[in-house]
């Protein structure tokens, strides 16, 4: 219930992320972009071949308290057109980040760093890393780690934040579609365990439902148990996914996620 293609910042093309999923034994898949929804349609039709049972997916950036929060978004109406408008704007919230961080690097001297950190994306979301990119062809800097240090990383010029919107917002917009909003990865956060608990209490409060449970192919046994255990405890269905977005990183290996326990409702009989 959680993966990414190309379409954000995955290594694979929908259809050879449905492709591999299947490989893998996986009988269930949401793929889940970041902020988008332009791989769903491939990644249906390859499920129709493959016989994988689609859900329709996306993973949404949002803030919490100040903080970056990542919210799932499960088997919602694909042709909402709240949800789209949404979308749309997750695009120019981020189309607008890399204007600003191009226009800070232009007033260093750095000419054309929109067009050229374009260039590297090809055709996905500009990120940091492809601004890094054209000032290593630029020849300003020698390698990531450089450009990072002296222009992109904290506190330097290219250092620019985006300005998501608030957890209840996004929230509405899954449940306004008919879709189930599950909290993704809460062990990712640095939470302490009455921040998460606030958290999830927001989370409800919204309209939320789901709780990962289980992140990653390398999650523990306990950590399983002890989420498994919260999200019971705050009357939350519990959600599972690889996060896999390159075959080269075992560690959210499609397929290879380990078994819910049996005390817990999961998320998919919200539609099955
Ligand atoms: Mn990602
Ligand atoms: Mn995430
Ligand atoms: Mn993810």
């Amino acid at each position: 219930m959680h993966c990414h293609s190309l379409r954000s910042d995955g290594a694979l093309s929908p259809q050879a992320l449905v492709e591999l999923a299947a490989e893998q034994g996986v009988s269930h898949l949401a793929l889940t972009d970041h902020d988008t929804l332009a791989g769903v349609a491939e990644a249906r039709q390859a499920a129709l071949t493959t016989g994988i049972d689609l859900i329709n997916g996306v993973e949404f950036s949002c803030q919490w308290q100040n903080r970056g929060i990542h919210v799932v978004g499960l088997n919602f109406d694909l042709t909402d057109s709240a949800l789209l408008a949404a979308i749309g704007r997750m695009a120019t919230i981020r189309q607008q980040r890399s204007e600003q961080i191009a226009e800070r690097l232009g007033k260093l001297g750095f000419p054309g760093c929109l067009q050229g950190a374009q260039r590297y994306a090809n055709g996905a979301v500009v990120g940091r890393p492809h601004f890094a990119q054209y000032l290593i062809e630029l020849g300003v800097v020698k390698d990531f780690n450089q450009a990072f240090k002296r222009y992109l990383g904290n506190g330097k010029a290219g250092d620019v934040r985006h300005q998501w919107p608030e957890l209840a917002e996004v929230v509405g917009w899954i449940v306004a579609a008919g879709g189930v909003a599950v909290i993704a990865h809460p062990l990712k956060y640095d939470l302490t365990r009455t921040k998460l608990v606030a958290l999830l209490s927001s989370f409800l409060e919204a309209g939320g439902k789901a709780l990962e449970v289980i992140s990653g192919s390398d999650q523990s046994p306990d950590q399983t148990r002890n989420l498994a255990a919260l999200a019971g405890k705050m009357g939350l269905y519990a959600s599972v996914g690889s996060d896999f977005h390159s075959p080269g990183m075992p560690w959210q290996m499609l397929g290879r996620t380990g078994q819910l326990p049996d005390t817990i409702a999961p998320v998919w009989q919200c539609w099955s």
